[in-house]
């Protein structure tokens, strides 16, 4: 085994235990984050079993797809959607983790293949008001998954969020539960969500404790970034 196959296998188990011990064996999978690194990396990975990679930045990701298009991967876009950049979301991903605003729903819907299953879409929520400059306000995610929701082409499966990494456990806490709230409420509306999309590196089995589904890797996988 690579250094990258005995990190993905340790990150696994770590996942996997937190899972349990929140009482839902198999209820957290794991996104490898890979901005930054080569598209080596990700094929190792890959013959591991990954399937699951994130990007931040849409040429980044085309530049490693085009490479890595002999491999079965799922492709999810986690960086900041720019209006500009909505035909290359909706074509050449699988997952939209950061959608936050209304206008870019249609745009979203219009460009999505029609060979292609409907475009998974997670609603980016600005927990932490503070800190984050992406995210919709949480009073505003009812009305974007009914637009979301509206739209044949897409697929609504759940929330994001990259809540502030305060040092006060208390306060990290405190954001993880808002969105554990959300996601509770949300399903109320929309049985068919099933995706909470939380925790990094440094907090993944504390948020699989508050609900995550979706873990977001990257550091703790790859080592730090170039
Ligand atoms: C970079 C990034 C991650 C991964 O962060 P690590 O701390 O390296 O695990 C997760 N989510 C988003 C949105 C990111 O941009």
């Amino acid at each position: 085994m690579t250094h990258g196959q005995t990190a993905h296998a340790s990150i696994l188990r770590r996942i996997d235990e937190a899972a349990t011990a929140a009482g839902r064996p198999g209820g957290a999978r794991l996104l490898a984050v890979t901005k930054g690194q080569p598209a080596a990396a990700i094929r190792v990975l890959a013959g591991a079993g990954q399937r699951a990679f994130g990007e931040n930045y849409v040429q980044e990701a085309l530049a490693k797809q085009a490479v890595l298009a002999d491999l079965d991967l799922e492709w999810h876009l986690i960086g900041a959607l720019q209006s500009n950049k909505c035909r290359e979301a909706a074509e050449r991903f699988d997952w939209l983790q950061t959608l936050d605003r209304a206008r870019l729903v249609e745009p979203l819907a219009h460009y999505r293949p029609p060979g292609r299953p409907p475009l998974n879409v997670l609603i980016q929520v600005d927990i932490d008001a503070e800190a984050s400059k992406s995210g919709c306000r949480p009073d505003e995610v009812g009305a974007l998954a009914q637009a979301v929701a509206a739209q044949p082409r897409l697929r609504l499966r759940g929330l994001m969020a990259i809540p502030a990494p305060w040092p006060d456990a208390g306060r990290r806490h405190a954001a993880f539960a808002r969105m554990r709230t959300l996601f509770v409420q949300l399903r109320q509306d929309h049985p068919g969500a099933d995706t909470l999309s939380l925790g990094m590196s440094g907090d993944f089995e504390q948020a699989i404790g508050e609900g995550a589904t979706l873990v977001r890797i990257g550091t703790a996988l790859f080592g730090a970034r170039r």
